[in-house]
């Protein structure tokens, strides 16, 4: 057919003109064309169910935020160096959403800057250089921060002053908590017998590259309390499960009932207008502000505000953090129930509408790369997309749009429940 010949040449094209390092999604790579709430379209108008992308956590093109775009491009556009009242009547209504010890924020335009940001800082306040991270953790593509986010494999060496310990993963250990508390001290032992001391606990709240790990949920504050304990920071990257995204409050750390030092912010934040941020309590950005100087171009600028802060008015007003838990609890009983009827599937789990489905080899508990990715390729030819992840590739990542519906829910969980039925008879 015509259009096979097209994405082929599409993909001909790419690979002519793209810089290293790029990859596409699915076996058979979709093209897309438009974007309106839930849905995707390719330029024939096939619709796809999209249940993975989270940076336009309110749904594609959201109105809300086209027309405050819009405006603000048509009004003003330029950097924080000039009095301007709504970036801080903006600051401040984020800044609520905090435990009050976070009081300041710093504006970036990526996560990987945020948490570069973030990292500069507890260097300057700790005087050490030694960071901690899980062991399949994703926090960013600078040089300094791809130096610890060891999911960029092998290729991307961790710095020599980064110390892994494991994910969460109840599946396999039973006292994660106690076994985690024993990995991190053996680490700090580890970064202070080689003179980095100890800098930073940097954790993605959700653990979304080690396989989406909810729980258990005492972790964190033990964790914090460790390196806190050896002279660090606790950094929580809310990169991916901020912004409401697990249905308990506006942010992961608060399921952990633990207050970070640093937090980063970013994907969601603008609705896919970059915009991204550090947030932090006042008297850890002490030295730093004494000492560097620190301007970000766009980071902080109008438009991106104006996005963010239609992104928050957005959230509020459609009650998009009930809708994630309600929603989130639907999926996660329904996707419960389907993994009960196939012995490939081992688990599902899940905070607000961000899922994981665990697939293994039937019966068992080691992981199963391929079917998982069978699964998600036969969702992507049912027009149902979303996509794996893990240290093993077998979690299916599910995390749609803050806007996503019962109706949608029940249409995601009907095509998952067929595809598993496929993937089972094809095994
Ligand atoms: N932290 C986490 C947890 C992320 O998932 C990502 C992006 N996948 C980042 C940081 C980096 O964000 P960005 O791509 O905006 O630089």
């Amino acid at each position: 057919s015509a259009q096979p010949r097209h994405i082929r040449e599409l993909i001909d094209r790419r690979a002519k003109v793209l810089g290293p390092g790029y990859q596409l999604f699915y076996t058979n790579p979709v093209e897309v064309s438009r974007g309106s709430g839930v849905h995707l379209y390719d330029p024939a108008g096939n619709e796809y169910l999209d249940a993975y992308n989270n940076v336009v956590s309110l749904g594609h093109c959201h109105p809300a935020v086209v027309e405050a775009v819009t405006r603000q491009l048509s009004t003003l556009t330029t950097n924080t160096r000039y009095l301007q009242e709504d970036l801080l009547d903006f600051s401040e209504r984020l800044l609520a959403t905090f435990p009050a010890e976070l009081d300041r924020v710093t504006y970036t335009c990526t996560g990987s800057e945020a948490n570069d940001l973030a990292l500069r800082i507890a260097r300057a306040h700790t005087g050490n250089t030694g960071i901690i991270v899980t062991r399949n953790a994703y926090h960013g593509v600078t040089a300094e921060v791809a130096a610890f986010s060891p999911s960029l494999g092998p290729t991307s060496p961790l710095g020599p002053h980064v110390r892994t310990i494991s994910a969460p993963d109840p599946l396999r250990h039973g006292d994660v908590t106690g076994m985690l508390r024993s990995e991190i001290r053996a680490a700090i032992e580890d970064l202070q017998q080689h003179d980095f001391g100890v800098c930073a606990l940097v954790v993605d709240s959700i653990f979304s590259s080690d396989g989406v790990q909810p729980f258990p949920t005492d972790l964190l504050g033990v964790l914090a309390a460790e390196v806190r304990a050896a002279g660090g920071v606790y950094l929580a990257d809310e990169v991916q499960a901020g912004f409401g995204r697990t249905g308990a409050g506006w942010w992961g750390f608060g399921r952990h009932d633990v207050v970070p030092d640093l937090v980063t912010l970013g994907k969601p934040m603008g609705n896919g207008i970059p915009v991204a941020a550090t947030v932090l309590r006042n008297e850890i950005g002490r030295e730093f502000g004494q000492k560097v100087r620190y301007f970000n171009t766009f980071g902080g600028s109008n438009v991106p505000i104006a996005a963010a802060s239609a992104v928050l008015d957005t959230i509020e007003r459609e009650g998009l953090i009930d809708n994630a838990r309600e929603i989130g609890a639907q999926l996660l009983s329904g996707f419960t129930e389907i993994v009960e009827r196939h012995p490939f599937l081992v688990e599902a789990r899940g905070a607000g509408l961000f899922l994981g489905i665990e697939v293994t080899e039937p019966d068992s508990t080691e992981p199963d790369r391929e079917a998982a990715q069978s699964l998600v390729d036969d969702l992507r030819e049912n027009f149902v997309l979303v996509s794996a992840s893990g240290p093993h590739g077998n979690v299916v990542k599910i995390r749609p749009p803050l806007v996503f519906s019962a109706a949608d829910a029940a249409l995601l969980l009907e095509r998952f429940a067929d595809a598993a039925a496929r993937v089972r008879r094809c095994a």
